[in-house]
């Protein structure tokens, strides 16, 4: 069997996954983990998965607050998470939408989800293998993408819709639960 140690990584989308979903959450002060995730974090890291961020960020776009203030709140969880022994690859962000986006980021881009523009970059980015990745989305967008782009394992938080191929969850910590199983599955059927 390849060794997958270093090509294995969960795509997270941020708000509903992470952190409560608001609408358009711009400030640390708005950031509140959703139960267990920190862990839940620490935890997919430790069978090894590197831990990727994509999120559809339009409010950029819409004018409702700026790159640098997106950065800024990125950088306040990079080094919560980091505190916690976290350590996060990367942030992947579409600041774009369609129609309703002012001036330049007003476009039909290919990395706003369910477009999955910012997975396969992550994918070329960091040498990883799709298809013994996971995706862990709330919306059907954030699955789409993650099909668009062959991912392995599809996860769809807090959703009563059943889909083929897609595992529903209550959260990150039950996503650690599946993965460590299928990690032992496969750890055993290569001795
Ligand atoms: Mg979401
Ligand atoms: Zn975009």
């Amino acid at each position: 069997m390849v060794a997958l140690k270093n090509h294995k990584a969960v795509f997270l989308d941020r708000d509903g996954v992470i952190n409560s979903d608001r609408g358009y959450v711009s400030q640390w002060s708005e950031f509140e983990f959703l139960p267990g995730v920190v862990t839940a974090m620490a935890q997919l890291q430790a069978l090894d998965y590197r831990l990727i961020i994509v999120t559809n960020q339009s409010g950029i776009g819409r004018g409702f607050y700026t790159e640098g203030e997106f950065a800024a709140l990125s950088t306040q969880l990079i080094d919560f998470l980091a505190d916690h022994d976290v350590s996060l690859t990367a942030i992947y962000h579409c600041p774009h939408h369609p129609t309703e986006a002012l001036g330049g980021y007003r476009k039909d881009c290919d990395c706003r989800k369910p477009r999955p523009g910012m997975i396969l970059r992550g994918l070329d980015d960091w040498q990883l293998v799709p298809e013994v990745c996971a995706l862990v989305g709330d919306k059907l967008s954030d699955i789409e993408a993650g099909r668009g782009a062959g991912i392995g394992h599809l996860f769809r938080v807090a959703t009563a819709a059943k889909q083929d191929g897609v595992t529903s969850v209550s959260g990150l910590p039950e996503v650690v639960q599946y993965l460590t199983a299928w990690n032992e599955a496969q750890s055993s059927e290569s001795h």
